[in-house]
């Protein structure tokens, strides 16, 4: 994995002056000395080096893997530098003082874009000379760790399929007594430093890399597996299975191939699949969506539209689109005791998949007022903390009872 480092561009405030008014050989050995300083403030793998004039540029390596603590590991040595550059010269018998700025970049793994770093780390020292001399500056330093923070989670990313660092936990879908009808697979990313990253924060760059593509073929091989093996027992025979799919993944041309070669393998029911997906998605290519979700369905696999009512919920399509079931999002479901509006869009969307013959689930309910209020109003099927918060499945088959 590529370790994180730092560039500190360095620019004495005032060599030029002391260049002329002394002459070139004290200025001479001025950058001599502040050579020597520097180098005491770095460590052994560290690289010191002049670029010309009084300009250095300093290569700190093998900071922590934690962009924030990079960060702040690189700020302390520059700190340390801007201080011992500030104590008086003692050149001959002529004795000076000149402080410095410093800019800072950050940067991963080798110094493969070393241009672009140098010019980031000159941006930052400027920023130090503007703001008074004799300072540290990182550049952009907001932008700058958003910036490393994604290149690290995309890395992180790359390897966490192959670490096999995801798994998926699985959160119980109950009818109106409570009883099981089966589960939604979310994905749980186990990192091997951070602890559980949730969807929300890798699946959107999961999206933009395109990796989701690959991600999204291992849940469904997971999803498929749970299923199979659910199968195999009366206890859990029935259960049904969502699985989110992605936009991206859901687009790739050859989609329904993938998930019946995925069903096979795996010898899993396909109508006891359920694929999750959301009105963006399925908006994209309203033509494509449904060739391939006709094509799905003849597998025996049926579709819930997730999130719905956060989109654009145009009837028009809704009409036109082979689904099972309508997902209520959360967003309604939090406020539908207090909020009229919110209780009156969860009417209207029951009614809606009342007259359209669709199944309705609610997700997102975690309190009993909210239970009762969807099942005195027609939805009766329901997913939300009140019943279980999404597990492991060991614990989640401890909650069949
Ligand atoms: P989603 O499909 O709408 O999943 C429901 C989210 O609501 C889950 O968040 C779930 O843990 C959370 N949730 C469940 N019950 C409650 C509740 O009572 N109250 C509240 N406040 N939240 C509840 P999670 O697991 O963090 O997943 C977030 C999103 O990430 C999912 O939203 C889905 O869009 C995406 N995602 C998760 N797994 C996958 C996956 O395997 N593939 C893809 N493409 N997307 C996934
Ligand atoms: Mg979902
Ligand atoms: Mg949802």
């Amino acid at each position: 994995m590529p370790v994180p480092g730092a560039l500190l561009f360095l620019d004495l405030d005032n060599f030029k002056n002391i260049n002329d008014t002394q002459g070139h050989v004290i200025g001479d050995q001025l950058l001599v000395e502040v050579a020597h300083r520097l180098q005491g403030c770095v460590r052994e793998g560290d690289s010191v080096a002049r670029l010309g004039g009084d300009e250095f540029v300093v290569v700190l390596e093998e900071l922590s893997s934690l962009a924030t603590e990079a960060a702040g590991q690189a700020e302390l040595i520059a700190e340390k530098i801007r201080i011992e550059l500030s104590y008086p010269f003692v050149l001959g018998d002529f004795e000076c003082k000149s402080t410095s700025s410093i800019g800072i970049s950050l940067f991963r793994g080798h110094l493969e874009n070393l241009k672009e770093l140098l010019m980031h780390a000159d941006v930052a020292m400027y920023q130090a000379k503007s703001a008074g001399r004799n300072s540290v500056r990182f550049f952009d330093p907001t932008m700058q760790m958003a910036l490393e923070a994604r290149a690290v989670m995309e890395t992180d990313l790359h390897h966490a399929l192959k670490e096999q660092q995801f798994q998926l936990h699985y959160q119980i879908q109950v009818d109106s007594l409570r009883r099981p009808q089966g589960a939604e697979a979310l994905l749980r990313w186990k990192h091997p430093q951070r602890g559980m990253v949730s969807p929300g924060e890798f699946i959107p760059l999961a999206e933009e890399t395109g990796l989701i593509v690959q991600i999204g073929l291992w849940v469904l091989r997971a999803a498929c597996a749970q299923l199979k093996v659910w199968q195999q027992n009366a206890h859990t025979r029935e259960l049904r299975l969502a699985v989110n799919v992605s936009a991206k993944q859901f687009r790739q041309p050859d989609f329904v191939d993938q998930v019946q070669a995925v069903l096979q393998e795996s010898g899993a029911m396909p109508s006891h699949l359920k694929l999750e997906l959301t009105e963006s998605t399925v908006l994209e290519d309203v033509q494509d969506t449904i060739a391939k979700m006709r094509a799905l369905k003849l597998l025996g696999i049926s579709f819930s539209m997730d999130d719905f009512g956060t989109g654009y919920s145009s009837l028009q399509y809704l009409k036109q689109l082979p689904l099972d079931q309508i997902k209520i999002d959360q967003s309604f479901v939090r406020d539908i005791v207090s909020d009229p509006n919110d209780a009156a869009i969860v009417q209207a969307i029951i009614a809606m998949t009342e007259a359209l013959a669709l199944n309705v689930i609610a997700e997102g309910v975690e309190t009993a007022a909210q239970y009762q209020f969807l099942d005195e109003h027609g939805c009766h099927n329901f997913q939300g903390y009140l019943f279980s918060k999404p597990l492991p499945v060991e614990q989640f088959e401890s909650l069949l009872g």
